[in-house]
């Protein structure tokens, strides 16, 4: 039972095992995540993995075949299309019309909102570096006018979570840049809660506070940035002839689990920073294993994130 000194800890949004099939075809497959009030949480995946029918549902642009998600629910205690009124969106670009200005989608956006302040209009344009005066129609704008035009619609109405499926697709990296600073600014300054979806990794590791890894449909892992970037520390990269013998010794010789991790392709990453390279050597030689490739490596949060997505084998898996 609920009491009035109850602490409640606030999601922007969950699912619970949210599921779309088309026809035979299970394309977001029991996904249950979690992402906290002010994350910028990016959703990352191979082409196909199911992130565009998963913001999509978000969204309520697509209908879930089953399973269920909050937003902000607890908090508002609004009914859910009310709940969806609280997220702004770039999913199925583009999303203006190309025969207006950038103030005449702006404006079009707000009075379908029933939004009547014409001074915030003007103040979100500039804000993407936009000019509200301008004549210029949007299908004659660049790319990045294109997208920056889009984000400032999607923040007509004030949401609380921004929704962006491959924002920065195409742009060169200064429009990449611009963008990353409204988003981080957008964050920061007015808490807005991002979920994004990228394929630029190196790209949301300067942004996103949690990652969502997809594949076939499913959630294969989630991962906070503190836990990302304690995987992501310098490693021993060592690959080796036999990894099913190599497991053992790995575990006698390193009592930490954390200190080291099992890739595709024989390959092992060890974390130990006081470990070295002839060490390890004699270590795997003397178990009859060996070792075919070392070598130092620096840390970085992007391979870490591309070897997630290709899937480190498990120790179950390899015994
Ligand atoms: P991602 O955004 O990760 O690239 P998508 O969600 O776009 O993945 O697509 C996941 C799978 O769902 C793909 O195989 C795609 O062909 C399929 N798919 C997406 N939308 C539809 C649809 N409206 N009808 C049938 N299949 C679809």
């Amino acid at each position: 039972m609920k009491t009035k000194f109850e602490v409640k800890i606030l999601n922007a949004i969950t699912t619970n095992k949210l599921t779309k099939v088309y026809k035979d075809n299970k394309v977001v497959d029991e996904v249950s995540l979690t992402i906290n009030k002010g994350d910028i949480y990016g959703l990352i995946g191979k082409n196909g993995a199911g992130k565009t029918t998963l913001l999509r549902m978000l969204t309520g642009v697509a209908k879930p075949t089953s399973g269920s998600f909050t937003i902000y629910d607890d908090e508002l205690e609004m009914p859910h299309e009310e709940a969806l009124k609280r997220i702004g969106s770039l999913i199925d670009f583009p999303s203006y019309d190309p025969s207006m200005t950038a103030y005449e989608n702006m404006k079009f956006i707000a009075l379908s909102l029933g939004i009547d302040n014409d001074d915030r209009l003007k103040k979100l344009l500039q804000c993407v570096s936009l000019d509200p005066e301008d004549k210029k129609k949007a299908k004659n704008f660049s790319l990045g006018m294109k997208q920056r035009l889009s984000i400032a619609m999607a923040l007509v109405g004030n949401p609380k979570i921004l929704i962006l499926d491959e924002p920065v697709n195409g742009m060169d990296p200064t429009g990449i840049f611009e963008i990353r600073e409204l988003l981080m600014d957008l964050n920061r300054k007015c808490g807005v809660t991002i979920l994004i979806s990228s394929h630029l990794l190196a790209e949301l590791t300067k942004m996103a506070t949690c990652y969502g890894i997809m594949s076939n449909g499913k959630l294969v892992r989630e991962i906070r940035g503190e836990e990302l970037n304690e995987m992501s520390r310098p490693f021993i990269k060592v690959v080796v002839d036999d990894i099913k013998k190599a497991v053992p010794i790995l575990a006698q010789t390193f009592t930490n689990a954390n200190d080291f991790q099992i890739l595709p392709g024989n390959t092992i990453h060890i974390f130990k920073e006081d470990e070295t390279i002839s060490h390890i050597e004699d270590t795997f030689n003397m178990g009859g294993v060996k070792v075919t490739e070392v070598a130092k490596c620096d840390g970085n949060l992007e391979e870490q994130l591309i070897s997630m997505l290709g899937g480190p084998k498990s120790h179950d898996e390899i015994f």
